[in-house]
């Protein structure tokens, strides 16, 4: 029995098209662990994640979920696991109660168990008092709050959240981090597929960032901030034509330490580097003495966003002028050669009463 609850190994995955949606991905997740795994539109996090709760094969590679091989043993994975899927799941028809009964029906909780789970779910996504309601009327919060139910009604060790806020206001966005937060605080591993930097920011423990099918970054989310190489200097000009100028300045004047990332921006000029903060008063006085106007300076401590740029923007382009990381830049298409394409079809997502179905 492996220690981890997810174990993939040089995963790749080829859509019978030819599309090379993954490329040799590696994830190791513990027990326990918040993993996020991050990536524009496209990257491939919901072809992973499919692959991950076996409405996949992969083409390459091998993934093991709770010390279960998904291709040999895709029902114990099943088993194992809850997934909630980009889509909703939920029948608009049944009231609350009546879907999470009837995702008790698909995971095979025994009658004794269910009335006393159901009562539980509802309170932890707060559904209480509308569960004898039709879902159907319920907002698109408590639509997903009402998802993420059904995805635990077997009590699983692990759980796939497929990008669970795309479309969700603040608020509910927030109520729904609380609910992942506390499953995650009582012992389930959480794998999390996000676009928003701040959600990972906010939850996970570790994360992957994927652009093109390849992981481009890996680490805890202080880690990856730390390696966008110090704080950020932002310098806005009184006429932005004078960023290049403003740019030449700060670099002839070296007055950064040693790998600090001086660029052109739109308002004027931004420096990443360790002494951003000690230094910027001199960068101001040396732009004065170059009659370069400063209208306005800020210095922040990097975000996951500086990350995310960092890593996705112009990776195709070798002669991008871009210093700002030391992140992994390893070109996507690793594993990207001409596999077999015998990827099966990913139509089933529901709980469907299909023995085979994916859990949800
Ligand atoms: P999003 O955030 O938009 O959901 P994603 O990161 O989840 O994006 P995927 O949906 O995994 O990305 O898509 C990865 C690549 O595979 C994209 O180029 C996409 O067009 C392609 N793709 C996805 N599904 C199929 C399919 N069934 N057949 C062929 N190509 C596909």
């Amino acid at each position: 029995m492996t220690d981890y609850a997810i174990e993939a190994r040089d995963v790749a995955v080829t859509y019978a098209d030819g599309t090379e949606a993954v490329c040799g991905v590696d994830l190791l997740v513990e027990a326990g662990e918040f993993f996020g795994f991050l990536g524009p539109n496209g990257a491939g996090k919901t072809t992973l994640i499919k692959t991950l709760v076996t409405l996949l094969r992969p083409t390459d590679g091998s993934v093991t979920i709770n010390g279960f091989d998904a291709v040999a043993k895709p029902r114990s994975v099943r088993a194992t696991i809850g997934y909630m899927a980009q889509e909703t799941s939920i029948d608009p028809e049944l009231t609350a109660r009546e879907n999470l009964r009837f995702a008790c029906d698909a995971y095979g909780v025994s009658r004794a168990e269910r009335g006393g789970r159901i009562d539980e779910l509802l309170e932890l996504v707060e559904l209480t008092g509308v569960a004898d309601k039709v879902a159907d009327n319920f907002s698109g919060g408590m639509k997903k709050r009402l998802d993420v139910a059904t995805a635990l009604v077997h009590q699983p060790p692990l759980v796939f959240l497929d990008e669970p806020t795309t479309g969700l206001d603040p608020a509910a966005r927030n109520r729904l981090w609380e609910y992942f937060q506390r499953i995650n605080d009582e012992g389930t591993t959480v794998f999390l597929t996000t676009q928003y930097l701040e959600e990972a920011d906010q939850l996970c423990d570790r994360l992957s960032v994927i652009q093109d099918g390849s992981v481009v970054a890996d680490g805890t989310p202080e880690a990856l901030k730390q390696r966008v190489g110090g704080e950020i200097l932002a310098v806005e000009l009184s006429d932005p034509d004078e960023s290049e100028r403003a740019v030449a300045v700060a670099r002839d004047e070296s007055l950064f330490a040693e790998g600090a990332a001086i660029e052109p921006t739109e308002s004027g000029l931004a420096v990443t580097a360790r002494d951003a903060r000690t230094r910027g008063t001199d960068l101001l006085v040396a732009l004065r003495d170059a009659d370069i106007g400063v209208v306005g300076f800020d210095v922040r401590a990097p975000t996951l966003d500086d990350v995310f740029l960092a890593v996705t923007e112009e990776r195709p382009d070798a002669e991008s002028p871009t210093e700002t990381a030391d992140v992994r830049t390893e070109t996507g298409g690793g594993g990207g050669d001409s596999r077999a394409t015998t990827v099966p079809d990913d139509g089933k997502t529901g709980p469907a009463g299909d023995a085979d179905g994916v859990n949800r």
